[in-house]
């Protein structure tokens, strides 16, 4: 079992996508779990009751909260301790895209939304997670694989929120290291998730799905996968380090 009863393991936008996948990869290796996510509560009932089916009912909880919004990103982390134990492994993976433009068609409202929440709320659950986390701890960030190729006339700001993450995982990396806590990336390719369908795009895994070396786009699972292993002591010496669960992209 890559996780011990005493781990808990907290998971942001946990309800759908990739942190779902995600949420029950952990429940499954042997962890309690906590995730969040910011407005659909019959996702997180669904998640929830997944979860609980592998943890028992004291084993998993759900908890709405919105990574923009400071307090309750520190209450999150406050309620996760209380009813859980303290916690031994975060995810940062909540985020999101707005529609398909070139940049100079982008509104500020959208730039504010995309930055905030990916970027802003990113470094509030790291905060929260650098205060949390006792040794042995580890932080994984959801980045993307548009952080290396820049989603040209697409979602360069999106891109570029994810830049940030990854110079973030650098940075917490050599920050925390001398505390014994780990801050890792995934850097997923095309994921077959609803955030494509929420961008107005769903259209795109079809499209862009194929034109990587493995020839699909990736299942949520997948990169589930690597989010476990860098959450795990076998990763125990892996630090500031990527893996991309992109298909070779
Ligand atoms: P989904 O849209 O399927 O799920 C997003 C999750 O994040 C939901 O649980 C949602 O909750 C939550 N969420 C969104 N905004 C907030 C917020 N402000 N506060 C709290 N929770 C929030 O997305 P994916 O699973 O596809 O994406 C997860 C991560 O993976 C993102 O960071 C994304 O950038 C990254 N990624 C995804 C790829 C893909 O192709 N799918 C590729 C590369 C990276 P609710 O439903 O309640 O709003």
């Amino acid at each position: 079992m890559p996780f011990a009863p005493s781990d808990v393991i907290l998971i942001t936008g946990g309800s759908r996508g990739i942190g779902r996948a995600t949420a029950l990869a952990c429940a499954r290796a042997g962890a309690r779990v906590a995730f969040s996510y910011r407005s659909d509560d019959a996702a997180a009932r669904d998640t929830l009751a997944a979860c609980q089916a592998l943890t028992g009912e004291d084993g998993a909880i759900a908890l709405q909260a919105d990574v923009v919004e400071e307090a309750q990103v520190m209450a999150l982390f406050a309620s996760t301790r209380q009813r859980l134990g303290p916690i031994t492994g975060v995810v940062n993976n909540a985020g999101i895209v707005a529609s398909s433009m070139p940049l100079a068609d982008m509104s500020v409202e959208r730039l504010r939304q995309v930055v905030d929440t990916n970027v802003l709320g990113a470094l509030l659950v790291a905060r929260e997670a650098a205060r949390a986390l006792v040794d042995h701890g580890a932080l994984v960030n959801v980045s993307s694989m548009a952080s290396r190729l820049g989603s040209p006339n697409e979602y360069v700001d999106y891109a570029a929120s994810k830049g940030a993450l990854d110079t973030l995982t650098i940075g917490l990396s050599k920050e925390l290291g001398p505390r014994g806590i780990r801050v890792n990336a995934v850097r997923p390719g095309l994921i077959e998730t609803d955030i494509h369908a929420r961008a107005g795009r769903p259209e795109r895994l079809a499209e862009l799905g194929p034109g990587c070396p493995l020839g699909r786009a990736g299942r949520p699972e997948e990169v589930a996968e690597a989010i476990v292993w860098l959450l795990s002591d076998a990763a125990s010496y892996v630090t500031g380090a990527f893996i991309d669960p992109a298909g070779g992209r």
